[in-house]
């Protein structure tokens, strides 16, 4: 479990305060004791620590009696305060250019999971409504070019690749080159990871670097390292100048020293964290809600927000009354899958409650895989086209036009209007307003 150790230690603290009435210099030290070890346990860099303590001692004796509040709650809520704090404070998002393509380098060492992020990055930008298009750039691995265009078509996003006998530099070059052509939002370089810094690694970023003028430079490192992350965001931010952190695998048992340490030993912002192995599992980094984490409160916050995405009411009624009416076209199709696929991180977020258990179908999993198959299919339906989808079922040529614009084939076209008639149908039995079978035969 994450921060377990970490929770479990300062719960230790707070402990200690039970029976007082006001927080003393001389009743916080033991307090304070079991904070400072609970934090070394956790990996978190000395000097951190250490301001860290003064900080919150400081705070804690200066606050004096409030009313209705116990001193070990008062301690909960200034240390809360002052993790935040450490972590950034703020949400830093992700910065994109005003205009044209938006550039993304990828750094890391080998094996903190740089390229699963390049794919995951893209997958959460088409999220948020942008194009994409990865760049392999790591030419001393072809198995992880080969890795890159298996995850690229996983998430439905091209990957510009040249083989290993070009300069990464130039590779990124002609990569942004072929972006602007085709107008894609944002472009992420992969580029070289070695075991451990050296100077030809730190060479070549900067030559990239030169090369594609980024707009962010992230570092993605993992959270298992501990404090050396925060140590090798520092690193890489002096050689090559960086502008925030990718924080991998704190699903696992990290111990936290990472994200507690980042910002404060670097300067630098964590942007994203990644949180498993598949491809939903990458999202912002909520300084706020890592502290809640940390100190035991659940991530609440995240799950609330999660649960409202997919369970909106409203939307659920309105879908009813359109299937009983027999018009649900593809623009609720589309809805309805992606609200399916929204389930897969909500089963995921229960999962992190205490008493939740994990309810992830099988089904959704698959789901999630022809969404994005599904959507560009769609998106190359005209308006008309997706709010009748009969126009698609009689013309044969319009079939073969969504099948070119989209670049899948007539046959996964036709799979799909048949999918929809036949989804009009069950929707209507499982409801129980069927009045006779209306899949019709796609004319040919
Ligand atoms: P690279 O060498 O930095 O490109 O690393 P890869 O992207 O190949 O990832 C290395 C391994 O870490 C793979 O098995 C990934 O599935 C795994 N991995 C990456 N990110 C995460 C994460 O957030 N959580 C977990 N549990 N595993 C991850």
């Amino acid at each position: 479990e994450m921060f377990g150790q970490l929770s479990t230690s300062l719960e230790a603290a707070w402990s200690k305060l039970r029976g007082e009435e006001i927080l003393t210099k001389e009743n916080i030290v033991e307090p304070m004791r079991d904070i400072r070890r609970a934090l070394l346990e956790a990996d978190v860099s000395l000097p951190v620590v250490r301001r860290f303590v003064q900080t919150v001692s400081d705070q804690a004796v200066g606050t004096g009696l409030i009313r209705g509040v116990r001193p070990d709650q008062q301690l909960v809520k200034i240390v809360n305060e002052e993790l935040v704090k450490l972590m950034g404070g703020e949400v830093s998002d992700l910065v994109f250019s005003k205009s044209g393509t938006t550039v993304i380098l990828l750094a890391g060492l080998q094996g903190v999971g740089k390229t699963t992020v390049c794919a995951k990055l893209c997958f959460y930008l088409k999220k948020l409504g942008k194009s994409c298009m990865m760049v392999a750039a790591d030419v001393y691995r072809p198995a992880a070019i080969d890795q890159l265009t298996i995850l690229g078509d996983q998430v439905g996003v091209p990957v510009y690749k040249e083989g290993t006998e070009v300069r990464p530099s130039q590779i990124a070059k002609n990569g942004l080159e072929e972006a602007r052509k085709k107008k894609v939002d944002v472009v992420i370089v992969d580029t070289a990871g070695r075991l451990q810094i050296d100077k030809a690694m730190m060479d070549e970023l900067k030559e990239v670097k030169q090369a594609v003028n980024p707009t962010e430079v992230l570092l993605v490192v993992d959270a298992m390292t501990g404090q050396e992350a925060a140590a090798l965001v520092t690193t890489f931010n002096i050689e090559i100048g960086i502008t925030g952190a990718i924080l991998t695998k704190l699903d696992g048992d990290s111990r936290g020293g990472a994200a507690l340490s980042v910002r404060e030993v670097s300067g630098k912002p964590i942007k994203l964290v990644g949180r498993g192995e598949r491809m939903e599992d990458l999202e912002p980094f909520y300084p706020d809600r890592m502290a809640g984490r940390i100190l035991g409160m659940g991530d609440v916050l995240t799950f609330v927000e999660k649960a409202q995405e997919v369970m909106k009411q409203e939307d659920a009624q309105e879908l009813q009354k359109k299937i009983m009416s027999a018009k649900f076209d593809f623009n609720d199709f589309l809805k309805q899958t992606r609200a399916v696929a929204q389930m897969g991180s909500v089963s995921r977020v229960l999962g992190m409650i205490p008493g939740m258990g994990k309810v992830t179908p099988a089904q959704i999993r698959e789901a999630e895989k022809n969404l994005i198959v599904m959507e560009s299919m769609i998106n190359a339906m005209t308006p008309e086209e997706r709010e009748k989808p009969e126009l698609l079922a009689e013309s044969p040529a319009r079939r073969k036009r969504v099948a070119t614009e989209s670049g899948k084939t007539v046959q996964q076209v036709s799979q799909l209007v048949a999918q929809l008639f036949q989804m009009r149908v069950r929707m209507k039995n499982l409801l129980g307003v069927m009045e006779g079978g209306s899949i019709p035969a796609l004319k040919n």
